[in-house]
């Protein structure tokens, strides 16, 4: 038996957002709207989203001794999550500084702090909560050492998914523990690292099998989802929704999918799942603030 349903390595930044006509170019200054401070980065999102659908959920990660890990704390609590795993102290807390468009569309600058400082030995110290999850996520804001740690940390049986973002090329031993590795196009392309790669996704997603994985999703916003096994490839589509900010899709369509191949869905079901989850996301402000509960995610439009 097992304690949680997922447990989530990862990041927790403060994200501080301001609404913009249209995000500045290189030397460019544009005026915004009032600074707004939401509890975001891709660890924390997973676990909030995850939580909030009602998996049991724990997060292994480090904020600051501050103001921004308070609230990062707090938001964890808010949604159910176990904070047991989550150290305090080591440098301030990561924060994101977000500039979102009218359409939705965002930039983003990320200073790791405490992130950068979840180390080996804390996954180590942690070896409880790795026995106890069923299914384990990772994204790359924090350590590659780290993340490395925690796929030799699993316990047997666990299962292991990887959104490596922000992209950089992943040693195989990682690329092997991944069921899925789940990627945007854009980490797509960086993980394949050539530019002769094309623009056929479901090329990418089995030129990614290739390296290793045992299974892969790459994510199309708006176009929905591929999912890559030995079985091939498939196409999940989209929920057509208005989207108002795509802030944290990825980080609730990758908790959505953990959790639900953790309770038994094949891929491809867990995939579609996840899109009804990531379209009212991006229908919501924030990345936190816009996850659904299970019963948001049934109820037509939510
Ligand atoms: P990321 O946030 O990592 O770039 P995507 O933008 O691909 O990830 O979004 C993840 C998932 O969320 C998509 O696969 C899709 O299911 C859903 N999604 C994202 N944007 C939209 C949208 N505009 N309309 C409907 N679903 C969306």
């Amino acid at each position: 038996m097992y304690d949680y349903d997922l447990l989530v390595v990862g990041s927790a930044n403060a994200d501080l957002v301001i609404g913009v006509e249209r995000r500045p170019a290189a030397g460019e200054t544009v005026l915004g709207s009032d600074l707004a401070v939401h509890p975001g980065g891709k660890g924390a999102n997973q676990a909030v989203a995850a939580a909030r659908l009602g998996a049991r959920t724990a997060l292994l990660a480090r904020v600051g001794d501050d103001a921004y890990g308070r609230l990062l704390l707090d938001s964890q609590r808010a949604a159910g999550v176990d904070t047991v795993g989550v150290l305090v102290g080591g440098a301030p807390t990561g924060v994101a500084l977000i500039t979102v468009d009218p359409s939705g569309d965002n930039s983003i600058v990320v200073s790791p702090g405490a992130n950068g400082r979840l180390t080996p030995q804390d996954v180590r110290t942690a070896a409880s909560l790795f026995q106890a999850s069923r299914v384990v996520s990772a994204q790359l804001e924090i350590p590659l050492e780290t993340v490395e740690e925690t796929v030799r940390s699993l316990a047997p049986g666990s299962r292991f998914v990887l959104n490596p973002s922000p992209p950089r090329p992943l040693p195989t031993s990682l690329l092997a523990a991944c069921d899925p590795l789940i990627v945007n196009e854009h980490e797509a392309k960086v993980l394949l690292g050539d530019t002769t790669v094309g623009d056929d996704p479901a090329h990418w997603a089995r030129l990614l099998l290739a390296r290793g994985p045992r299974s892969v999703v790459v994510t199309l916003g708006a176009e929905g989802a591929l999912v890559a096994s030995a079985q091939g490839v498939t196409h999940v589509p989209a929920v057509p929704v208005d989207a108002v900010d795509t802030t944290g899709a990825g980080d609730a369509f990758t908790a959505a999918l953990a959790w639900r191949l953790g309770q038994g869905d094949e891929l491809a079901d867990a995939a579609a799942f996840a899109a009804r989850v990531g379209a009212v996301a991006v229908t919501r402000a924030g990345a936190q603030d816009s996850y659904p509960t299970a019963a948001e995610v049934a109820a037509p439009g939510s």
